[in-house]
Formats: C-alpha cells, sequence, structure tokens
C-alpha cells in the first residue's frame, strides 16, 4: 500500500520531508540521512521542488531513487510556477511510469532572478490539482497554512480557497508552526465549511536561530513571544537544537493528543532532531 490517502486512512502516518541536493557533498548528506531515517520506518518522505533549473530534475531523481532502491514510499512536490500543461503531463507521465503514487501539489513562488522566471500555464495549486486528478492515478496533498498565506487577503478567504483545493485533493500538509492553537483552528474552520480531509502538521525543529528567523518571514510564520525568549537566553548552538528538540517534542504531543493524523517533519536533510523527537516521543517502539 504506497497511497498517502489510503495510509493515513489506516492510521497515523509519520513523514519526513528532504530537498533535493544541490551538489555531490550535499547528495552524500542525504543518502546518509535517509538511511540514518529509514530504521525509523517512515510512512513515507517527500523530496522538495525548486524553483527552476537543476534542481527539479534532482527531485525527479531524488524520489525515482527512493521508489526504486527503499522500501519507503516517496512523494514528489510539484509546483504550477513556472510550467506548461505540456511539461506537467510529461513530468507525471515519469512518475506513473517509476510507479510513483503520491504527488504534492503546490503554487509555488517567483524565482529570486528573475531571469529564471519561465511561463506557466497554471496560477494557482486547485488548478494543478484538477489536473493531476484527471490522470485518477495519484494521491495528491496540498499545503495549508494555518496562520494564513502572506499573499491571501484575509484568514476567511485563505480557508475557503484551502477547503476548495481539498474537496479534491487527498489530504494536506501545513506550513511550520509553533502554537498548537492554530492547527486546531485550522482544522476546525475546514470543518465548518465542510471539509474533513487529514491536514498533517508540518514540524520544524529549531536547530539554528538565524535560519528559524529567516524562514518564518518568508513562509508568514510567527515566532511566539515565548520561543523569542526561550531562544534569547542562550547563545551555544548545542543548547539551541536542545530547546528546539524540546519545543518540538511538547508541540508533537499537543497535536497528537488533539486528533492530528500524523506529523509530518522537515528534516532540512539532516536527521538527528527528528530522531531525537522520535524517541521523546516513543515512537520508534510503537509505530
Ligand atoms: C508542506 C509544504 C510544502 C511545500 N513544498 C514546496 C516545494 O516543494 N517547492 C516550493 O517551491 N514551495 C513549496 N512550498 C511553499 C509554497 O509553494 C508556497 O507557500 C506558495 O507561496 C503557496 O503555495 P500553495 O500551494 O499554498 O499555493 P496556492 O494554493 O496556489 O495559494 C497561493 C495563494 O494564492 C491564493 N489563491 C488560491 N486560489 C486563488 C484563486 N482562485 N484566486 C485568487 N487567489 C487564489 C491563496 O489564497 C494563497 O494566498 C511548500 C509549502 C508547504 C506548506
Amino acid at each position: 500500500m504506497a497511497r498517502i490517502g489510503d495510509l493515513l486512512r489506516a492510521g497515523p502516518t509519520y513523514s519526513f520531508e528532504f530537498f533535493p541536493p544541490k551538489t555531490d557533498d550535499a547528495q552524500l548528506t542525504l543518502g546518509r540521512t535517509i538511511a540514518e531515517l529509514e530504521p525509523l520506518n517512515p510512512s513515507f518522505v517527500s523530496v522538495t521542488y525548486g524553483a527552476g533549473g537543476s534542481t527539479r530534475a534532482r527531485t525527479r531523481d531524488v524520489v525515482t531513487w527512493v521508489r526504486r532502491e527503499t522500501e519507503v514510499t516517496p512523494m514528489a512536490h510539484l509546483t504550477c510556477q513556472g510550467h506548461t500543461r505540456a511539461e506537467i503531463t510529461e513530468i507525471l507521465a515519469h512518475y506513473r511510469d517509476a510507479n510513483v503514487e503520491n504527488i504534492m501539489a503546490l503554487g509555488g513562488d517567483a524565482p529570486n532572478d528573475p531571469a529564471e522566471v519561465a511561463p506557466s500555464d497554471y496560477a494557482f495549486a486547485s488548478e494543478l490539482v484538477a489536473d493531476i486528478d484527471l490522470h485518477e492515478y495519484f494521491s495528491i496533498g496540498v499545503a495549508a497554512h494555518p496562520e494564513g498565506h502572506p499573499r491571501s487577503p484575509d484568514m476567511a478567504t485563505d480557508r475557503r480557497r484551502l477547503a476548495d483545493k481539498l474537496r479534491r485533493a487527498d489530504f494536506a500538509i501545513t506550513q511550520f508552526f509553533f502554537d498548537v492553537d492554530h492547527y486546531v483552528r485550522l482544522v476546525d474552520e475546514l470543518q465548518a465549511l465542510g471539509v474533513d480531509k487529514p491536514v498533517l502538521p508540518g514540524i520544524m525543529p529549531v536547530t539554528n536561530k538565524g535560519q528559524i528567523q529567516r524562514m518564518a518571514q518568508m513562509s508568514g510564520t510567527a515566532l511566539p513571544t515565548w520561543l523569542i525568549d526561550r531562544l534569547a537566553a542562550t547563545d551555544d548552538p548545542h543548547e539551541v537544537r536542545k530547546i528546539g528538540v524540546h519545543v518540538a517534542t511538547e508541540l508533537c504531543e499537543a497535536l497528537l493528543l488533539a486528533g492530528a493524523p500524523g506529523l509530518h517533519f522537515y528534516t532540512l536533510n539532516r536527521s538527528t532532531a527528528t530522531r531525537e523527537i522520535y524517541a521523546n516521543l516513543k515512537l520508534a517502539a510503537a509505530h
């Protein structure tokens, strides 16, 4: 069974997200990380999709490699940004031939370098979901933004568009966040709109202060005052990581208690923080 929609129906899923390596060294690190995480028996792993250029081919290569060479179920991310319909059809045909059944359908963001901006036949993720769905083969995931997407005019509009997108998709994975209330509110508001598809919370363990501040700003995630205060107490990278793992463990416990259908970890291609949270939650034994 390798369709994520089916896996979610069968019980909680625990999954890891990677980004495609840019260099041979990074490729080695990713290979090591996947090997270190495989014993945790992830329900699936997902591989992100770059804004343009060569990393896009690497996503396809890593996903196809995981499908062929490991026992782990992969999911390929795909974006509207910079793709024609013909290109999407070709990519989906490749995945179908490779028995990759799971696609994360995303809007994507324009590349920073204007020279890299390519024409797009799709404006919004919902259009990509509709095209992927026509194949009647893939299990489709979409992005959810618990604190609202930065380009949404208000929360009610954000939720309405997410609900429309999810009616056709099988599940959502959220942007990272630090307060369980953001997740509970998202799920409640989707239910009020008549949508009860599984929403997997995305967990980002803080391992580096500067990095989390940049990522939070880009994604529209608020760093809560209690977290800023806790991180302000130290400049020792080991201590920061320890706080990050502790905070993520508490968040995961609260999410599972609140009924989350699983946990999706943003690994940033490193295994240590995720393995520590797994150990704290005693997931390796239970799973
Ligand atoms: C779990 C997860 C994984 C991700 N992986 C990647 C990745 O691999 N590669 C990558 O480049 N990015 C990735 N992203 C980031 C994502 O691409 C960006 O957040 C992007 O800006 C929005 O993507 P989306 O799929 O939510 O887009 P959309 O659903 O298209 O929404 C984007 C904005 O458009 C608005 N909108 C939607 N429909 C309409 C409409 N009909 N009319 C007007 N406005 C509309 C929405 O309200 C929202 O503000 C990921 C995000 C998450 C949460």
